[in-house]
């Protein structure tokens, strides 16, 4: 709904058609000439303006150029006497939206401001749109580059170090330990660096090629099987509990790869020794639901809130020493979101998450929506 509608123009504007439109809930003031009208729409910023081209003083055309210098964005309409299609082109030429002919009902009436408003809900939305994409990208660049960067001193001194270190005692030993610091710091920088591009990917509505119709219970599976070492490792037991035959949603089948993986990837590396990871599926009011539960160390409530934030990362003493890019759960929820699904969080500091994705079950009509192309 807008804020405010402005209708300006001489004789028509009168109480009638300001009564409609307040009716309908728009904020509307009437003006008596064009001098009047710039003046109220510098100061009152309407969304939508309504000028008669036939008007005492400044002519109607002359309103139009004027206001597009002082609003580039407000939406104009101009009422056009005597059935005069030369006037309305011109109108639309020098930057009107649309045309109201005299005379007009108020259903007309309605419907040309309607139609203006709408047009004007779209440029701010894309607007908005361009704004936070402008945002996200410098936030990106410059963030990335710190991250980038601040692993690749790290490299840059290690190797120093082992230049160094010939003819010292023990080189060879230490060699190695200096030579392993190098290769975890770049695995980090390799990790954010893919994270990135999924990021960009799937923004960019890159990601999810196609929808076709995937079975979960398999992904995970395979998933699980694949966490298996790294478990492991960690002292962590991971199991599945899929009971049914198979979990259909449709999607994309990297994209899920990639969801899943990444949240039992923090199951796992946010656990405990001797800690449990378990991936829950079930069928509930018509939508796939799985839970990943852990164990571990949890997530207090003042940081849930932030938890599907690009770069956002805990940063305290159970976590500081984990790899991470803090943009896995930012791909994850905006997968989701492309899925048609959502993505939720319980968690409680000390005690364990769980990471519940519901998705919306397949539908044999489904298979008629095309697959998207490889853009
Ligand atoms: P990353 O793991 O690369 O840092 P994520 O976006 O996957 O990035 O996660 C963001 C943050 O959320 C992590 O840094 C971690 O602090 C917290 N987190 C995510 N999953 C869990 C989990 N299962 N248990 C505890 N904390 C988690």
């Amino acid at each position: 709904m807008c804020s405010s509608c402005w209708i300006s123009w001489h004789e028509y504007a009168d109480a009638k058609c300001r009564q409609i439109l307040n009716k309908d809930g728009f904020q509307v003031e009437t003006l008596e000439d064009g001098a009047q009208g710039l003046e109220a729409v510098a100061r009152l910023k309407p969304d939508l303006v309504v000028v008669d081209l036939k008007m005492p003083g400044i002519s109607g055309m002359e309103v139009i150029s004027r206001l597009r210098e002082l609003d580039s964005q407000v939406v104009i309409a101009v009422i056009t006497g005597y059935a005069s299609v030369a006037s309305a082109v011109d109108a639309i030429k020098a930057g009107a939206y649309d045309f109201l002919p005299k005379p007009f009902t108020p259903d007309e009436l309605r419907l040309v401001v309607a139609r203006g408003l709408e047009h004007r809900r779209l440029m701010k939305a894309s607007q908005q749109r361009e704004i936070e994409r402008e945002m996200m990208k410098r936030r990106f660049v410059t963030f990335v580059s710190h991250q980038l960067k601040t692993p690749l001193v790290a490299i840059h001194q290690y190797l120093n170090v082992l230049n160094h270190l010939d003819g010292t005692d023990g080189g060879r030993d230490k060699r190695k330990a200096w030579s392993d610091r190098c290769l975890k710091r770049a695995d980090e920088m390799l990790q954010l660096i893919d994270d990135w591009l999924t990021l960009s990917q799937v923004e960019g509505g890159r990601f999810l090629k196609q929808r076709e119709k995937l079975d979960l219970k398999g992904i995970v599976t395979g998933i699980l099987d694949s966490y298996a070492g790294s478990a492991q490792t960690n002292d962590v037991s991971l199991c599945g509990d899929l009971p049914l035959a198979e979990y259909p949603v449709s999607g994309d089948r990297n994209c899920a790869t990639v969801l899943f993986d990444n949240l039992i990837d923090n199951a796992i590396k946010y656990n405990r020794p001797g800690g449990a990871v378990r991936v829950v599926a079930e069928v509930s009011r018509g939508e796939i639901v799985i839970a990943v539960v852990d164990t571990g160390v949890g997530i207090s409530p003042r940081h849930q809130g932030s938890l599907f934030d690009d770069f956002f990362r805990v940063k305290g003493d159970a976590t500081k020493d984990i790899p991470g890019s803090g943009l896995g759960l930012t791909i994850c929820q905006r997968i989701v979101a492309e899925m048609g699904g959502r993505i939720e969080v319980e968690s409680e500091s000390g005690v364990g998450s769980t990471f519940r994705v519901r998705l919306p079950m397949w539908h044999d009509q489904d298979q008629d929506n095309s697959p998207r192309s490889d853009a």
